[in-house]
């Protein structure tokens, strides 16, 4: 009989005694029996985890007096070291393992070869199934995979029947123990609560398969459809629905067409598990490899196939939700690798409190959409989803960058002081609310503030900005399952308008591709984009779908009926696409002139400044234009060619480095002169050392996430211009080592805390 066949066997067996009704120890002994016997093993035993010790539940072959008898602790022996490491043994000559101990009262001494496996049940050891033979000889592989795929079907019926429960497991203690992890602050504040995944873990109703064929032909149709997903993905890479990263879909693309990892499944199928069981069988043992891999890159990309295979396993089970559908917890901390923008939104902002990513970087838009939000994010966390469990309470400093995972009554009580604290700072920022932000030395400073959803507009009242400097209307589209009719647009624009009444609101169009996903905007174009970010994208697809332009025209030019409409265009390059976007607005004007509708009483146009290159060309531009916006989120990307949304550059470069500084004191000089305004709106001006280093370059205009607004504000009142500009011009000739400390240092001795 091949092991296939022995196994699926067993497993037909085991069926038949999960279904009966034998008191729990009967059916445990028959249990060793029909492994023994199936495996053609003389000895198979069961050890279970009793009050942290593993304890000889059943055997078949050693002494039967030995049974709830002999007991070892995790870690001790050949039973005790599988437990602890959670990986299998096979042994020819069981006492040459360094490891050995010998148990007199189990009659062991005659059987010399040994092979044990560990009993997993919810990525916990619970217990260990071993076989042993008086010939001294090495177990097959198809061997030790057939006592693997028994053990697995194993540790269900142990867990059903009440033999162990999860908190009992080995490694439970690792698990249950309080753990502070260390990450980057994405999206500021303090928030507990319980882990959510954002991918929940696929429950498996079904271990044993009925009909081996058919679950053979469910998992091709899988590799099918995941295959096909992975293609879709591929050629939409600009608009990528998970956020991911070209990296990451090459490796989900080199694994979804791996033949070993298709065998392994169908292997376990043959030995008579459901595609699922078999799917999370192989992953099980990707896991366990996953442990000994000491090289980061290589974990990561074993992190990529352990998401591919959770992605099979939910299009074979049918469980294809994210959480967002799935009814949320009250208090949900969310847990992901990464996320799309679109995906974010999808949350009910009431019960989301937090985020943590295992990857995010400061200036992805998913994490301009949770400060947009209010969320704390935390990021770059490796390996976070293997170390928490869903429904772990958590506690999320987004302040300090860390998160407490099951903390203690003292932590949890230090947290809720820090909190308190945390909150009685933001109260004293809201009585900032109506002051208006002037420096020490007389100068009003703007502090306006971002926006993008409908939700934004009440902040304005909120925290008392001076307007709306950058509403980003591709949110709007984000969150459209199809594009939104000009009607929908125009309504958006007129209820923003609306709530700011006299206060300025800054429209910027359309701004999507890089990492903002609009599944219904394809494009062959967009299929072969190498370096999306320096694609196609913002204006530059704008121009082209000039149909999409035109619609957003009139719907701003009719929301702003009998007011002024300030307009500003993204990604321009060069001055004349400037004026070819504002000739869609000027064409649009005259059609609504020529229905003799309400037109605005002012449309002011303005470009955002991201692209390095305008900025060589600003005496072409400035005779054309009523503002600039600086959006040092993608100045940085292109200043330094790195990636916003690339975690691995999240830390690399400072806002604070004199290239930035040194650029943007440049635009400052060559707009000396020009009646344009100049605003900063990338994420840079919402910090307080770097606002405090654009005053320091004589910029007065900010728009920043509304959260920093208090913060900005209080830091402004503090500040002498006269003494921070001179200082600033002086760092600029000559750069200090590290221009933060410096700065830092100054904002202390100014008593301006720089946080
Ligand atoms: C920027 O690039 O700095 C900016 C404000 O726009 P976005 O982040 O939406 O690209
Ligand atoms: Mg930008």
């Amino acid at each position: 009989m091949t092991a296939a066949a022995a196994a699926r066997l067993i497993l037909r067996n085991l069926l038949e005694v999960m279904a009966s009704r034998e008191p729990p120890q009967d059916k445990l002994d028959r249990v060793v029996r029909i492994v023994a016997e199936n495996l053609d093993s003389e000895v198979c035993s069961l050890y279970l985890l009793r009050d942290g010790m593993l304890e000889l539940f059943a055997t078949r072959g050693l002494n039967q007096s030995a049974v709830h008898v002999t007991r070892m602790a995790v870690g001790e022996g050949l039973t005790g070291t599988i437990a602890e490491s959670g990986e299998t043994l096979n042994l020819a000559q069981a006492r040459a393992h360094v490891n050995f101990q010998y148990r007199p009262e189990t009659g062991e001494d005659k059987f010399h070869s040994f092979a044990g496996v560990p009993v997993i049940h919810r990525e916990r050891t619970v217990g260990v199934l071993c076989v042993q033979h008086v010939d001294p000889r090495r177990y097959e592989d198809v061997e030790i995979e057939a006592l693997q795929t028994t053990a697995m079907v194993l540790s269900e019926l142990i867990a059903s029947a009440g033999f162990v429960d999860g908190e009992e497991a080995a490694g439970a203690e690792r698990h249950a123990a309080p753990e502070v992890l260390g990450g980057l602050v994405l999206v500021k504040g303090l928030a507990s609560g319980q882990v959510v995944f954002h991918q929940p873990r696929v429950t498996i109703h079904q271990l044993v398969a009925e009909d081996v064929e058919a679950e053979r032909q469910r998992v091709y149709r899988a590799f099918a459809r995941m295959r096909e997903q992975i293609e879709q993905m591929t050629s939409q890479v600009e608009f990528g629905t998970g956020g991911e990263h070209d990296e990451v879909l090459e490796t989900y693309k080199m694994f979804a067409y791996d033949e070993g990892w298709s065998r392994r499944i169908n292997e376990a199928i043959d030995s008579g598990l459901t595609a699922e069981a078999a799917i999370e069988r192989v992953q099980q043992r990707t896991r366990m490899r996953m442990r000994e891999i000491d090289d980061p890159l290589l974990a990561d990309r074993m992190h990529d196939l352990e998401d591919l295979s959770n992605r099979l396993l939910r299009i074979v089970s049918g469980q294809l939700g994210t959480a967002a559908t799935q009814g949320l917890r009250q208090d949900t901390i969310l847990v992901a690798r990464n996320l799309g923008p679109a995906e974010l939104l999808e949350y009910d902002r009431r019960r989301l409190k937090g985020v943590v990513l295992e990857e995010g970087s400061l200036t992805a838009h998913v994490v301009i959409v949770a400060r947009a939000m209010s969320i704390p994010v935390i990021g770059r966390l490796g390996g976070m989803r293997g170390r928490v469990a869903d429904g772990d309470e958590i506690l999320l400093d987004g302040n300090k960058g860390t998160v407490t995972l099951r903390p203690s009554p003292a932590m949890r009580e230090a947290f809720e002081v820090k909190n308190a604290a945390y909150r009685e700072r933001q109260a004293s920022y809201a009585l900032l609310r109506d002051v208006e932000p002037f420096t020490r030395d007389g100068t009003r400073i703007e502090v306006m503030m971002n926006a993008g959803l409908r939700d934004d507009i009440s902040n304005l009242a909120l925290t008392g900005a001076d307007g709306i400097g950058l509403f980003r209307t591709e949110f709007q589209f984000l969150v459209s399952a199809t594009l939104p009719q000009r009607e929908r647009q125009t309504r958006l624009y007129r209820d923003v308008l609306d709530a700011a009444g006299d206060k300025p609101v800054v429209f910027r169009t359309v701004d999507i591709g890089g990492d903002k996903a609009v599944p219904y905007l394809r494009s062959d174009a967009l299929r072969d984009e190498e370096n999306p970010a320096l694609g196609w994208r913002a204006l530059r697809l704008a121009l082209e779908r000039d149909g999409l332009l035109k619609v957003q025209a009139r719907a701003l030019l009719d929301a702003a009926a009998g007011r002024t409409l300030n307009v500003m265009f993204p990604m321009v390059s060069e001055p004349w696409e400037f004026d070819a976007a504002r000739a869609v607005f000027e064409e649009q004007l005259a059609h609504i002139r020529a229905r003799r509708r309400r037109l605005p009483e002012a449309v002011r146009y303005g470009v955002m400044l991201e692209v390095p290159a305008l900025a060589e060309v600003l005496d072409q531009l400035l005779p054309r234009i009523a503002f600039i916006s600086v959006g040092t989120n993608d100045l940085t990307q292109f200043l330094f060619a790195a990636d916003r949304a690339n975690p691995k550059l999240a830390e690399r470069y400072d806002w604070l480095s004199p290239a930035i500084l040194r650029f943007l004191a440049r635009v400052v000089g060559s707009m000396r002169g020009y009646p344009v305004d100049l605003t900063v709106c990338g994420e840079m001006g919402g910090r307080r050392l770097e606002a405090l280093a654009l005053l320091g370059l004589g910029i007065t205009r900010l728009s920043i996430t509304p959260a920093a607004i208090g913060p900005v504000k209080e830091l402004v009142r503090k500040v002498n211009l006269t003494e921070l500009q001179p200082q600033m011009q002086r760092w600029l000739a000559d750069p200090p080592k590290d221009m933060r400390t410096a700065l830092g240092a100054w904002a202390l001795a100014h008593d301006i805390e720089a946080e």
